[in-house]
């Protein structure tokens, strides 16, 4: 073994690219971080409500390390996103109850905000209701606030994170389908994957929806399952006239947090989701319907006093919860397999833990594997986010398009990108490590496709920019892992012409 150990961590959500970047602030460990999708956070990272969850709706008694980790984990992005420019607001959540049953189960929460020391919770009634969210539902009695609540970009949450993590040293590698551990004589050797195999000492697994899989593949927790719940959202353009300025949402069921009506970090208004348990081999359905977007129409319209119209939809979408059994996240090192670890079955709120998760990962490794850690000197916490025209003082805009005249290139009118961020956002992808620039990766990247017109306009204009920068023909760029197919479409002109 080299003076360093191999750590292969399987998934680029935002817990693996967490634990990249915490254990990248180490000597001990040469890090490679496994992605199967073409770009990291495409699983349920991408898709979910975007809460830094306050950390009062968790029972410590049955969910200890939920309770502890999400405060924790609140607390630590507020940090992260500095370090790191990701676009995060701490507006404060609202829990809103209609009726005196509501009412009754909203109270619960404020004595686990006490037990799990979550900040200045407390319920309030009709008058301060409308002072502090003058856009809530008539009907609304009163609300358990939570001042701590959060909103935070996830997709670039997660780009940011693994940007840092290379920039300190962690190995991307996309497109690399981790099909199993390796483990003999009682320890891990590696993974098997698409492309060969990768020796590792450590082995992390982060694989989200598909972390049983890997688990078992190591030999442990063999009745460990990861089912899918989907949740299911509409998003609404920005150009609404009543917006909700809180996070607000309606009294918790068993199995989730409620429905959501909130104004997202980039201005459109997010609501949903649903709770739909899947059967376990619908891993890969993240279609919407009809009458769960019907369903979280109606809860929201407890929140609000007036709703967007579905009129103004620009996208629906669903993203799938990775279900533990009993809603147990599972996050342990192992001395048999040594090397193994699972962060495995992480859900809501993992989003806003993942920060927790990582340190707390980084000191079960210390202590199982008996590794002092030895923190970096030169560890770099800062990354800088990409030079944007929105919302940037004209004055500035001409500076920039002095130096720059790709930055007088609009490609994205309905959120204001310019080619010279579109070949900004390509050239990160590429320093990441990432293999395929995709066009859904530059939209996560720069917003352009994320208007109202949801690409319509500028997707072919962001493909020739693509296709010219990188030398490859317009028909070979990718959306997500198809083929654009401009070719087609000209194939086809010609043929009707002819
Ligand atoms: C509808 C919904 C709403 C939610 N709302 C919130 C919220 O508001 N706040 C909050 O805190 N949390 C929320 N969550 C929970 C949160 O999104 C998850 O807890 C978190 O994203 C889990 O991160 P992860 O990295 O474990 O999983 P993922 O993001 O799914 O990442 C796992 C990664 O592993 C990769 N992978 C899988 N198998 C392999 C393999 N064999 N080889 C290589 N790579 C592999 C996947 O492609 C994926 O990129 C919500 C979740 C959903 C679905």
């Amino acid at each position: 073994m080299s003076d360093k150990y191999r750590v292969v961590i399987v998934g680029a959500g935002v817990v693996g690219s967490s634990i990249a970047r915490v254990l990248s602030m180490y000597e001990n460990f040469d890090i490679t971080l496994v992605e199967k999708e073409p770009d990291v956070g495409w699983g349920a990272s991408k898709a979910n409500t975007s809460i830094v969850h306050p950390g009062h709706e968790e029972e410590p008694d049955v969910h200890p390390l939920r309770a502890k980790l999400c405060v924790k984990g609140n607390e630590m992005w507020r940090t992260w996103a500095k370090e790191l420019e990701i676009p995060v607001t701490f507006p404060g959540e609202l829990m809103v109850f209609t009726n005196d049953e509501e009412e009754k189960k909203a109270r619960e929460y404020i004595k686990l905000a006490r037990l799990n020391n979550v900040p200045g919770v407390r319920i309030i009634y009709q008058e301060e209701l409308r002072v502090l969210e003058p856009n809530i539902a008539r009907e609304a009695k009163g609300a358990v606030y939570a001042p701590t609540g959060g909103l935070i970009s996830p997709f670039e949450a997660v780009i940011a994170v693994v940007e840092n993590a290379v920039e300190n040293g962690v190995k991307l590698m996309t497109e690399t389908e981790v099909l199993g551990v390796k483990v003999s004589e009682g320890r891990v050797k590696g993974v098997e994957t698409n492309r060969g195999f990768i020796e590792a000492d450590i082995v992390i697994n982060a694989a989200g929806l598909y972390s049983d899989k890997i688990t078992h593949s190591a030999g442990v927790e063999l009745n460990f399952q990861v089912k899918p719940r989907k949740g299911e959202y509409l998003l609404f353009d920005e150009d609404i006239p009543v917006k909700p300025t809180r996070v607000l949402h309606t009294t918790p069921t068993p199995i989730t947090k409620g429905v959501y009506a909130i104004t997202t970090v980039h201005g459109n208004v997010l609501i949903g989701p649903t709770a739909e348990d899947l059967p376990i081999e619908a891993k890969g359905d993240a279609s919407t319907s009809v009458k769960g977007l019907d369903y979280v129409y109606q809860e929201a319209s407890k929140l609000l006093r007036e709703m967007p119209p579905r009129s103004r939809v620009i996208r629906t979408f669903a993203g799938l919860r990775p279900e533990p059994p009993g809603g147990h996240w599972l996050i342990k090192a192992y001395s048999d397999p040594w090397g193994f670890v699972n962060a495995a079955g992480i859900r809501s709120p993992g989003f806003t833990s993942a920060p927790a998760i990582a340190e707390y990962v980084a000191n079960l490794i210390s202590e199982t594997f008996d590794i002092k850690l030895v923190k970096k000197t030169n560890w770099n916490p800062y990354r800088r986010d990409i030079t944007r025209l929105n919302n940037r003082p004209l004055s500035e805009i001409d500076e920039l398009i002095k130096k720059n005249p790709a930055y007088g290139e609009i490609v994205c009118y309905c959120k204001t990108v310019s080619k010279a961020e579109i070949l900004e956002a390509v050239d990160r992808m590429i320093k990441t490590g990432i293999k395929t620039i995709t066009l859904d990766g530059l939209k996560f990247r720069t917003y352009a496709g994320f208007g109202m017109c949801q690409g319509a306009f500028c997707r072919w204009r962001i493909a020739k920019i693509v296709s010219e920068k990188l030398g490859v023909p317009l028909y070979d760029v990718t959306v997500k892992r198809t083929k654009y197919g401009i070719g087609d479409v000209k194939t086809l002109w010609v043929e009707r012409k002819g």
